[in-house]
């Protein structure tokens, strides 16, 4: 368990707006004059820190989102970005030229397995998918062309803990760069205490919280984000995945109620998790005895934010979990949507939606069943209530018989 307290750190962070305003202001630009010639080219050939030429290369509101992100992750830097897909592909044709290789865990989103899989090889790039749960596969599928080791600190879908030290030290005997995605547990996991070099989110989940745009974040030392947007050979420069200015003011102030929001979530998703249990479910939530990741947890989580807000069931078949999500729906659990981290609870079949992308081989070997419910616990103030519907919900289907 780590003392690391994120939401003092962002708390700390104090800015303000042009006129004192508690919140910085929000600049409405995508250009920016210069006071004569000279100084735009100097700006030009050196990209001096902290100056604005344009707002695909920075824009000073997107900049106090990425300030807070890099605290958020206890990093030196970082970036924002326009999706949790673009810092990831933005941070991985960063360091991977034609010939590279990744190594990376074979549970991960969907979208990110589908862009390794399907979309980097056709630029000379490699990806050797591995259960990064056992690491002498990891150091196995190690090789000299191998840039990057990928994963997740709690996967997706089945809630699997990262022995980030663990990996990390692989990382850093073969001189490569461990990359964590840390969207399913903002605040909880601190990645970079433990061992990663670099930190991607889609901040369109837990970090913004309200469902109702996309974003992300590359969070590294400063001479990678300077990398990233370096104006001649930087990935988020030159592929262009800008965060519109507006959007990031919205993050920014949503990010600051994140640790009462995971806190919430935790307890709730804590709650339904034994109770499900209890009732004699198959339940993955890393909060319980059960679950094989949850030793791992507490030795890498910081104390107080708890074990996140998603868990999975296992319906037993396709067919059950179609009927439970439909129930669920009805009796006002939540609603029937891909995504997380939203106030209301969510839930999706994953082998139909976020990892359709995997073959169905390989869903079989991470033992991903046909008949798995991931959810999002939400905030909700009742969670006694909501499980009585959970409760009914599993009844109807025929899921729950006494
Ligand atoms: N990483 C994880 C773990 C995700 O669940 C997702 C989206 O579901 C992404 C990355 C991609 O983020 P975005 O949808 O913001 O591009």
């Amino acid at each position: 368990m780590h003392h690391f307290d994120p939401s003092t750190e962002i708390q700390d962070n104090l800015v303000f707006g042009e006129y004192g305003g508690v919140n910085p202001s929000i600049t409405d630009s995508s250009t920016y004059t210069f006071l004569n010639p000279e100084k735009m080219k100097e700006l030009f050939d050196h990209e001096i820190e902290g100056c604005f030429l344009y707002s695909r290369h920075w824009n000073p509101t997107n900049k106090y989102l990425a300030n807070a992100l890099a605290k958020l992750e206890n990093c030196d830097s970082a970036i924002v970005t326009a999706s949790g897909m673009s810092a990831i592909s933005s941070a991985v044709l960063q360091i991977c030229n034609a010939g590279d290789e990744i190594v990376s865990s074979r549970t991960i989103y969907g979208g990110t397995y589908a862009l390794f899989k399907n979309f980097l090889p056709r630029l000379g790039i490699n990806v050797n998918f591995v259960d990064t749960q056992d690491l002498a596969a990891i150091e196995n599928s190690i090789n000299a062309n191998t840039k990057i080791i990928y994963c997740e600190s709690v996967s997706n879908p089945l809630l699997e803990i990262a022995d980030l030290p663990g990996i990390s030290k692989i990382a850093n005997s073969h001189n490569l760069k461990l990359i964590v995605d840390n969207t399913f547990s903002p605040i909880s996991i601190t990645p970079h205490q433990v061992g990663a070099h670099i930190v991607v989110h889609s901040l369109t989940k837990f970090i913004n919280g309200t469902s109702d745009c996309m974003g992300g974040c590359v969070c590294g030392d400063k001479e990678f984000i300077n990398e990233l947007t370096n104006i001649n050979s930087g990935a988020s420069m030159l592929l262009g995945p800008a965060l519109d200015s507006f959007r990031a003011a919205s993050i920014l102030k949503n990010l600051h109620t994140l640790h009462i929001r995971i806190k919430k979530h935790s307890e709730n998703a804590m709650y339904v998790a034994t109770e499900l249990e209890e009732l004699g479910c198959k339940v993955f939530y890393p909060g319980l005895d059960s679950h094989k990741g949850k030793v791992l947890m507490n030795e890498i989580m910081n104390e107080g934010f708890g074990y996140g807000g998603m868990l999975a069931i296992d319906a037993g078949d396709s067919k059950s979990a179609d009927s439970l999500m439909e129930r669920l729906q009805a009796n006002k659990v939540g609603y029937l949507a891909v995504s997380l981290g939203y106030f209301k609870t969510l839930f999706s079949s994953p082998c139909h939606s976020t990892s359709s992308e995997i073959p169905k081989e390989e869903q079989v070997k991470m033992g991903l069943s046909e008949g798995l419910v991931r959810m999002s616990i939400g905030l909700d103030n009742n969670i006694e209530k909501t499980f009585e519907r959970i409760k009914l919900s599993l009844e109807e289907v025929g899921i729950l018989v006494y």
